[in-house]
């Protein structure tokens, strides 16, 4: 079946017969008018600047030879702001050239819905489309940005980028009443930076759900360029049959290529760079009838289910929504270079207890990061035929590759190719040509990739202040990255400071007190460091519940930070007086506590357990204590990932050179990796680690544990050989 996608309508536009008629429109009422009376060959064009609230309702019917086209009057010059949103649906219509930002869309649909009502597209085209940053603030409320329903649809020459609420950016979506057989083509576009969303639903693309997983989707993803899309562990989610990913640029990519649910999809040419990135993976198998080959991969930090590579264990007569087995899966001529892992029969477990089963893994490349042997084998192998591989030698039982050293050398196309010319046949083909990243999105817009904002950059301004008023303006007023010196004396800081951008606060000699129950408020963009400060709670009200530094009421959708560097915290003996108190639907990427001092803190120095929920949610990507001092305190550390979800790498725990003296625990509770070395515990509760979900990686050595219990490790379903490793460390009893 082959369906009109609309390739040739660039040409059909710019020869649109006579009687086919531009409609510029200024607002939307006009629009309203002219989608009454439109005629197949019509182009209703938005005129340019900005459109706010404007939720487009098209429904039409061109024809193949004149279809009909929604777009801009000048491309990216018409600007859908606030809470506008699109639903099309009809036949060969072309919808082109519109930006969404500033704002984010209200309902389930999203940004852009391929359905008005009952009523789906066919035979038709989204191009140069823009979504930037259009995201709902709340980051737990579940839309998709871009909802398709239908068949034959592209999506192409797009850009979306900024997605930080649940939900996929781009959906095909399958379930009744919508066509089961899609035939969308989805090429060329930029799939920008996604943070970490610290849950389930953060995937770039999914196509389907379990329900309707048995039945063909035959979608093609092809061609597009993903960079930084670290939503989480699925970048990709195949849930469907027959869908092909091919050609594709995995750029600097937290997750996988899933191939979750459904049989018969192909996976090839596609290049994953991972720079050495943590989590960064590559192609991951389940269920029958799968093929990967032709793909590039190079620099792939990931491992467990982010492998570079991974063939799971599956379920026995698995319900939908487990793992199916492997089934006859051809794995062929794949380049995996410098990758930390390979994992086949991933996951074994009682319940995922069927090995692969007719499996050919033939012609490929693959060495280890660091000439490491990459090879895991969670399961049998024997359904497994390796034939003609060739790379770093391995160790796991049943897996043969023909061991060597692989000199390489980059090509012309940029990719590595082994250098002896007997390793030449193996691998990835030599005229992989991988879409530029240029080709891919519009080219009237900017690919722009914000980075992580600095708490300080190369464009810090230094703001000396002098007194608490002059702190409270320079916080309010500041800019992004602002160094604000303290001179020394001492602040009274009467009402909380507002901290909803980057900031560094730093001095000598200069004590905070505060008079409210919080010193600071972190809001949406807020990132904040504190440097050399002493920050007392003696002038706080006695009263449970105050807090140095509290993250939002409200939900965050920007990831935040907190740094606190050489400081020192005392007299916060009021109940509950915690020094960070983290909110729900708030995510750090980073709190660090380094050379810094805790004294007489009543409450946690950081409270991390404010999700309750079990849908994964956690407050903390990475925390880091370092070189600390810890005396009376009620809790060093509460951190806490509920549930089972298995789509996050977070929280990452780490804890060095530091002492805890007459004080409460370490908690932590679902923590996926925990590195706990070179510290000295005197007269405290010691260390609490709870194992719930997932394969946590977790360390704890080289402590000294006088009049302190040893650190406990409670696995709630895991059974198995002892998984963390707990020596050596000094238990003086
Ligand atoms: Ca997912």
């Amino acid at each position: 079946m082959r369906h009109w996608c609309g390739a040739a309508v660039a040409v059909a536009v710019a020869a649109t017969p006579a009687a086919a008629r531009d409609i510029v429109v200024k607002d939307q009422s006009e629009f309203g008018a002219a989608t009454k009376a439109v005629q197949p060959g019509d182009r209703i064009l938005l005129g340019d600047g900005e459109w706010r609230d404007f939720a487009i309702r098209f429904v039409a019917d061109g024809t193949k030879d004149k279809p009909i086209l929604l777009g801009a009057q000048h491309a990216g010059k018409a600007l859908l702001t606030g809470k506008s949103s699109l639903a099309v649906a009809g036949k060969f219509i072309v919808v082109a050239n519109l930006v969404f930002k500033d704002g984010y869309a209200a309902g389930k649909d999203g940004v852009i819905a391929t359905r008005v009502g009952n009523k789906w597209l066919e035979n038709s085209r989204l191009t140069g489309l823009v979504i930037d940053n259009f995201t709902n603030p709340d980051r737990k409320f579940e839309d998709h940005w871009v909802s398709l329903y239908g068949a034959g649809i592209r999506v192409d020459h797009s850009q979306f980028v900024g997605k930080a609420n649940a939900g996929a950016m781009l959906v095909v979506i399958r379930d009744q009443p919508w066509p089961l057989a899609n035939h969308i083509r989805i090429d060329h576009n930029w799939f920008g930076p996604r943070p970490v969303l610290g849950a389930n639903g953060g995937e770039t693309i999914r196509i389907g759900t379990s329900t309707e997983s048995l039945s063909d989707s035959i979608t093609t993803v092809e061609d597009n360029w993903f960079e930084r899309c670290d939503g989480e562990v699925e970048i990709v989610s195949v849930k469907s049959g027959k869908n092909v990913i091919r050609g594709n640029v995995f750029d600097s990519s937290q997750g996988s290529v899933v191939l979750r649910h459904g049989h018969g999809n192909l996976v090839e040419r596609n290049v994953f760079l991972g720079h050495g990135l943590p989590h960064t993976g590559g192609v991951r198998v389940i269920n029958e009838r799968q093929i990967v080959r032709g793909n590039y991969m190079e620099g792939l930090a990931g491992t467990d289910f982010t492998s570079a590579l991974v063939v799971m264990n599956g379920v026995p007569n698995s319900p939908l929504n487990r793992y199916f087995q492997v089934k006859q899966a051809t794995i062929d001529h794949n380049s995996l270079i410098d990758v930390a892992r390979v994992t086949l029969g991933a996951g074994a477990s009682e319940e995922r207890s069927a090995a692969p089963v007719d499996v050919k893994l033939t012609g490929n490349l693959i060495t280890g990061r660091d000439g490491m042997d990459p090879f895991r084998a969670e399961a049998s192998v024997a359904g497994i035929a390796f034939a003609g591989n060739a790379g770093t030698a391995t160790t796991a039982a049943g897996v043969t590759i023909d061991a060597r050293e692989v000199k390489l050398a980059r090509a012309a196309n940029g990719l590595l190719y082994p250098t002896d010319p007997k390793l030449a046949e193996l691998g990835a083909p030599h005229d992989l040509n991988p879409v530029k990243r240029a080709e891919t999105g519009v080219a009237w817009y900017p690919k722009l990739l914000e980075p992580t904002p600095a708490l300080a950059g190369a464009t810090a301004r230094d703001v000396p202040v002098a007194d608490a008023a002059g702190l409270s303006r320079a916080v309010d007023t500041g800019r992004a990255g602002d160094v604000i010196r303290l001179k020394a004396g001492t602040y009274r800081v009467a009402a909380p400071l507002t901290v909803s951008k980057p900031l560094v606060i730093a001095g000598h000699d200069a004590t905070l007190t505060f008079a409210g129950a919080t010193l600071f408020a972190l809001e949406n963009g807020g990132r904040l460091e504190l440097r050399g400060l002493s920050i007392s709670g003696a002038a706080s009200p006695q009263q449970p519940g105050n807090a140095v530094i509290r993250t939002s009421a409200q939900p965050m959708t920007a990831n935040y930070a907190i740094r606190l560097i050489d400081c020192t915290f005392a007299d916060m003996g009021a109940p509950g007086f915690d020094v960070i108190a983290t909110t729900p639907s708030t995510l750090a990427d980073l709190i660090e506590l380094r050379r810094s001092r805790f004294r007489d803190v009543a409450g946690a120095v950081l409270a991390g357990r404010s999700e309750t929920g079990q849908l994964g949610y956690y407050n903390a990507e990475h925390v880091v204590i370092a070189d600390s001092r810890f005396d009376r305190v009620g809790t060093v550390v509460d951190l806490l990932r509920a549930g089972t979800d298995e789509s996050t790498y977070g929280p990452h725990f780490a804890m060095t050179g530091s002492t805890v003296t007459d004080s409460g625990p370490v908690m932590l509770w679902g923590v996926q990796e925990t590195n706990i070395d070179g510290n000295t515990f005197i007269s405290s509760k010691g260390i609490a680690v709870t194992h719930s979900v997932g394969t946590p990686l977790t360390r704890i050595t080289g402590n000294r544990f006088v009049r302190t219990p040893a650190p406990t490790v409670t696995e709630l379903d895991y059974r198995g050989p002892e998984r963390a490793v707990l020596t050596p460390n000094d238990i003086a009893g």
